[in-house]
């Protein structure tokens, strides 16, 4: 089987600088499961065009699987002569620069548009003509499909389940390897390997920039990752929570005074110095904004900060300016991407952990989630939690009544909500808290943002 990806766009022999593979020579790749050669049939100015071939040896691959007893079907079946994880694997490794967008001799090409082509040959598909096209054709793909008889002797067998698939996009190379890195497994339903959580990782980096719009989403994410469900759940948290943060930049939350935020973090500072804090996690730390803070601090020696969203963390880097700080400073700050819904042991070992207007975004339902993995797990001494007091609403002259600050938000709770669930917290697991209230105070000495400080 094979993927081949045509550029007409001249001069086409730049698809070699993409594809960091000359032309002039073929080129072989030892992968575990068989070899990939690379080579053009076609390469001039107008028309070039790159094959990546999979040779997989079918006794090879029979013998890496380790089982006890091997039936026929361990020998014979399609495999080694199919589309499918076998060529994302080796697309990932013969195209891994072109595929992460780095083109050191021409670098101007990488977000370059260009009318490309691409057929992939035999793709197994048992949803048919019409799945593929799902799947393709939102991504902005024209597609010519051909199909093939089970047995050309025997035509009231039917159709086969094997497909070649033409592609044609105006988009760069990395969106069109990308995409098929993606979805042929999705398409073959199959994975020839297990499925860890690095697989999470994988489908986030090829799918972060276009996965989130697709309108088969989910199915592509069950699929990819063969309906884990816990992985499956991480993977959509992130890419939905990607567009929350694009949404949120779009409305900025009007309502709050400007130094709200900073009369926030301000306090959060002061009450992590007064318990002679050293090590803090920011969990759902966002753009950074409290992590600039601490880590100006010297009184803070080891701080993390953890999001479920990758932009907001790429944000935070830059804030933080870990590509520039001395060695020294980097090393006293971690940055991960993570979920407050799922037990991490990262998010233990340390004296502080801040969730500062996060809880809000979470559905009611999956706080229980939420507290026993802060409070029951991690367990760290000191936890500090904030949240904006609903009863406060009222004082934003355009908010309608009963409606919330911001359309991410979940729930807002009043005063008493929030502390009723303070102190069942405190039950449940042994800690104690106290409430500062944050925000000038309205005539009923309300104010806009609430905050729970607990100690074990
Ligand atoms: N603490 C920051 C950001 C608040 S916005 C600040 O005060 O500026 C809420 C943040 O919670 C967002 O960055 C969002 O990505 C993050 N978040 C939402 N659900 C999450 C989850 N399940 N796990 C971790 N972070 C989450």
């Amino acid at each position: 089987m094979f993927l081949t990806v045509t550029s007409t766009e001249k001069p086409a022999t730049n698809l070699g600088y993409l594809l960091h593979k000359n032309p002039q020579r073929p080129q072989t790749h030892e992968l575990t499961f068989g070899k990939a050669h690379v080579f053009y049939p076609v390469a001039n100015d107008k028309k070039c065009t790159a094959v990546l071939m999979l040779d997989i040896n079918s006794l090879d691959l029979a013998r890496t699987r380790k089982k006890a007893y091997m039936g026929l079907f361990d020998y014979v079946n399609d495999r080694p002569y199919v589309s499918s994880s076998f060529l994302s694997v080796a697309l990932s490794q013969v195209y891994s620069s072109a595929m992460a967008g780095r083109c050191k001799k021409k670098p101007e090409l990488v977000d370059k548009k260009m009318r490309l082509k691409a057929v992939i040959s035999m793709v197994k598909c048992k949803g048919g003509e019409e799945f593929i096209r799902k799947l393709f054709e939102p991504l902005g793909y024209s597609i010519a499909i051909t199909s093939y008889m089970l047995d050309d002797k025997f035509e009231e067998w039917g159709k086969s389940p094997y497909y070649t698939i033409n592609l044609e996009n105006n988009c760069t190379l990395k969106q069109l390897l990308n995409h098929v890195y993606i979805l042929l497994p999705v398409l073959d339903n199959k994975k020839h390997y297990w499925i860890g959580k690095d697989e999470v990782e994988k489908l986030l980096n090829h799918g972060q920039e276009w996965l989130a719009e697709h309108p088969d989403k989910s199915m592509i994410i069950n699929r990819y990752l063969n309906y884990k469900k816990s992985f499956a759940n991480i993977a959509f948290d992130v890419l939905t929570s990607e567009e929350e943060t694009e949404e949120r930049e779009e409305r900025p939350v009007s309502e709050e005074a400007l130094n709200l935020n900073q009369q926030r973090l301000g306090t959060v500072m002061a009450v992590l110095k007064s318990e002679g804090i050293n090590s803090v996690i920011d969990l759902g730390c966002g753009e950074g904004k409290l992590l600039k803070m601490l880590q100006s601090d010297r009184q803070f020696n080891n701080i993390a900060g953890m999001d479920v969203s990758v932009t907001a963390l790429e944000r935070a880097r830059d804030r933080l300016r870990l590509d520039d700080v001395p060695e020294f400073k980097r090393e006293r700050i971690n940055l991960f991407q993570g979920s407050l819904m799922y037990r991490d042991k990262r998010f233990s070992g340390y004296d502080a952990a801040t969730v500062i207007e996060v809880i809000e975004h979470f559905d009611i339902s999956r706080l229980a989630a939420f507290e026993k993995i802060v409070f029951g797990y991690a367990r760290p001494r000191v936890v500090v939690i904030t949240t904006p007091n609903f009863d406060y609403n009222k004082n934003y002259e355009n908010l309608m009544e009963g409606n919330m600050r911001h359309r991410d938000h979940r729930f807002e709770w009043t005063g008493d909500q929030f502390q009723n669930w303070c102190l069942d917290i405190c039950i449940k697991y042994r800690y104690s808290v106290r409430f500062i209230d944050i925000g000038d105070k309205d005539s009923r000495q309300i104010t806009p943002t609430q905050m729970g400080v607990f100690k074990r």
